[in-house]
């Protein structure tokens, strides 16, 4: 009997998140996330096994404990244990593949790669680009290597989906060798959930992808929008780093690069400091001092006028790139809202298409407000551009990418 099941691993610097799928179904075996590693204190584990419902629904299987995590070696192993107790495993036989995220894969991965040394150190080199991330997501992938050498580890980048972008969308316009020199181009992000999505909105227009143009919107506490013309991205919002483009929950998006000299010479503002400023005080936080969507639509609500503005200048940049995606990419057949702004914000999805009557773009009301769950679309029958809400589901797309992977 082949083996069936992928456990996917996407680590972060002091966390790592962990789901067993049995493929190629996709049904959840069990999920869980280690938190605190390698900080000061015990580290804690929360582990969900199958029927308790992976996206934390249920209730009863539900399991938590507090333990000493130095590393990510530690908190593989606490998972593992986790996983045994329900009698699944890391070592065992039905384990066709451990899929990684990766944040970064350069313009060297445009596809999902199976792990060996010559693949690892290409990830080392990228580490200038993302220095947050792929060391976490190559502390993963080690660790599993050693716990598990013989299970294929297959790296799913982030930045894969978008490596179709042509060069005229990615380039910057600046001198050309210190571009070449620094790697400086638009990589784009979130790639795996624009692939996901996008799939899944031409499967819910009852067409092939080739044959659709999206705009995907993932509006997350990150957010970033794709143009997807016939399943190849062609043009996406975040860049060279995930802080350009749309207004997100902490993070800046757009803003005129001599913001950044003008803080220095004027404010005497170190690189670091700015670096904090735009990532982490920014964005909706920066604007009204909350990043959370829900709190910043009740404030405005209750008639706070900072909620107000901030709502206001993130409605504002995310219709600018719809207009310009649009024009990028000439027709559009759909345009799709996911992750957990795009997925709940009705007020968001509302604010976005409206008066854009003249793009083809409208939103039926009583389907955007309707308390459904899945893949819907949102717009009236006559509207010329299908509006969908498509929840994304990345992990689901990363085990689907390695198990096709090792079973080509
Ligand atoms: P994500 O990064 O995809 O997990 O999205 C997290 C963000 O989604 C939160 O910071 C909230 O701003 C937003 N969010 C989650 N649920 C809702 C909701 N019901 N209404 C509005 N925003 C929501």
């Amino acid at each position: 009997m082949n083996a069936t099941q992928v456990l996917v691993l996407n680590s972060g610097s002091s966390s790592l998140k962990y789901q067993l799928l049995d493929m190629p179904a996709g049904r959840r075996l069990a999920t869980g996330l280690v938190e605190r590693i390698g900080e000061d204190g015990p580290g804690r584990l929360v582990h969900t096994p199958a029927g308790t419902n992976g996206d934390g629904d249920g209730d009863s299987g539900r399991r938590e404990r507090e333990l000493p995590l130095p590393d990510h070696a530690a908190a593989l192993r606490a998972a593992g244990e986790e996983l045994a107790a329900d009698g699944l495993g890391l070592d065992s036989p039905e384990l066709a593949a451990i899929g990684h995220r990766v944040v970064h894969g350069g313009r060297t991965f445009t596809e999902p790669t199976v792990v060996d040394e010559r693949v690892l150190a290409e990830i080392e080199r990228l580490v200038p680009l993302a220095p947050l991330h792929n060391p976490a997501n190559l502390a993963g992938i080690r660790t599993a290597l050693a716990i598990n050498p013989d299970v294929p580890q297959v790296a799913v980048f982030d930045t894969a989906f978008h490596t179709t972008i042509p060069d005229h969308a990615a380039c910057y316009a600046i001198d050309a060798e210190v571009a070449a020199e620094h790697r400086i181009r638009r990589y784009g992000f979130h790639g795996t959930s624009h692939a996901f999505v996008s799939r899944r909105t031409a499967e819910l227009l009852g067409r092939r992808p080739e044959e659709v143009n999206v705009i995907t919107l993932h509006l997350g506490n990150g957010a970033s929008a794709a143009a997807v013309a016939g399943g190849r991205c062609v043009d996406t919002s975040m860049g060279l780093t995930p802080l350009q483009g749309l207004v997100m929950g902490t993070r800046s998006g757009d803003i005129d690069p001599a913001v950044v000299f003008h803080l220095s010479r004027v404010a005497g503002m170190s690189v670091a400091e700015i670096d904090e400023l735009l990532n982490s005080r920014s964005g909706l936080r920066g604007l009204c001092g909350d990043n959370d969507m829900r709190e910043v639509v009740r404030r405005m609500d209750a008639g706070d006028t900072r909620a107000r503005l901030a709502f206001d200048v993130y409605i504002h940049r995310l219709r600018s790139y719809l207009g310009a995606y649009v024009a990028v990419l000439g027709r559009v057949d759909a345009v799709a809202f996911t992750a957990g702004v795009g997925e709940n914000a009705t007020r968001v999805r509302t604010a976005a298409v409206a008066g854009l009557d003249a793009l083809g773009l409208a939103i039926d009301e009583r389907l955007n407000t309707a308390a459904v769950r899945g893949p819907r679309l949102i717009s009236p029958e006559y509207a010329r551009v299908a509006v969908a809400v498509v929840p994304t589901d990345e992990e689901l797309e990363i085990a689907t990418q390695a198990f096709a992977l090792v079973n080509a």
